[in-house]
């Protein structure tokens, strides 16, 4: 989502939509074990004051992951509301890093971004606003009732599987000895 300040004129503020299509919305994932299962709707309320900006945005769209229960490939939604404080980075240099104040501030103790130019690309936020929002090690979380079924068959099944492969060999065990006793 790229906004330009110029487009705001005289107004204080401004709501910018954007629908990411698949394809745009599973670029936001690269590189984690998730996928986008529906386009992404982001929704930014920017208010100005001089240059720097408050940015209210909501992010909506569903996920897909394989669940580390029932090891199912899974869609949720992804719901994040979230705010940003947005500062021209030469406004900060001149106010902030020009040595005429006397509290030096640094930028990392507050949680403000930084634009150069007239262009706001809020693409970046964007993406990290979602992996923040994202489990560490996802599970299904909607419906929990179809992870049980699932649950019971894939990995019962698995572990059915290994203990039948077990009494095998316990069978296997008294069989050779009985042919030894004969
Ligand atoms: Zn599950």
């Amino acid at each position: 989502m790229l906004v330009s300040v110029k487009e705001f004129g005289s107004e204080r503020q401004k709501t910018f939509t954007e629908t990411l299509e698949l394809a745009a919305a599973n670029d936001l994932f690269e590189g984690t074990e998730f996928k986008a299962s529906s386009p992404f709707k982001v929704n930014a309320v920017m208010t100005r004051i001089d240059r720097t900006f408050r940015v209210l945005v909501s992010i909506r769209g569903d996920v897909q992951f394989e669940c580390g229960r029932c090891l199912e490939q899974v869609s949720e939604p992804v719901d994040v509301d979230t705010e940003w404080v947005l500062m021209s980075r030469s406004d900060w240099v001149d106010r902030y890093e020009d040595g005429d104040e006397e509290v030096e501030l640094n930028e990392e103790d507050l949680d403000i971004s930084f634009y150069s130019g007239d262009d706001i690309d809020l693409s970046e936020l964007i993406r990290e606003a979602i992996m923040l929002e994202l489990p560490t090690h996802p599970i299904c979380q909607v419906d929990t009732a179809a992870c049980d079924a699932a649950y019971q068959s894939n990995v019962g099944e698995k572990a059915l599987k290994e203990n039948e492969e077990a009494e095998v060999d316990l069978r296997w065990g008294p069989l050779k000895d009985i042919k030894l006793k004969n």
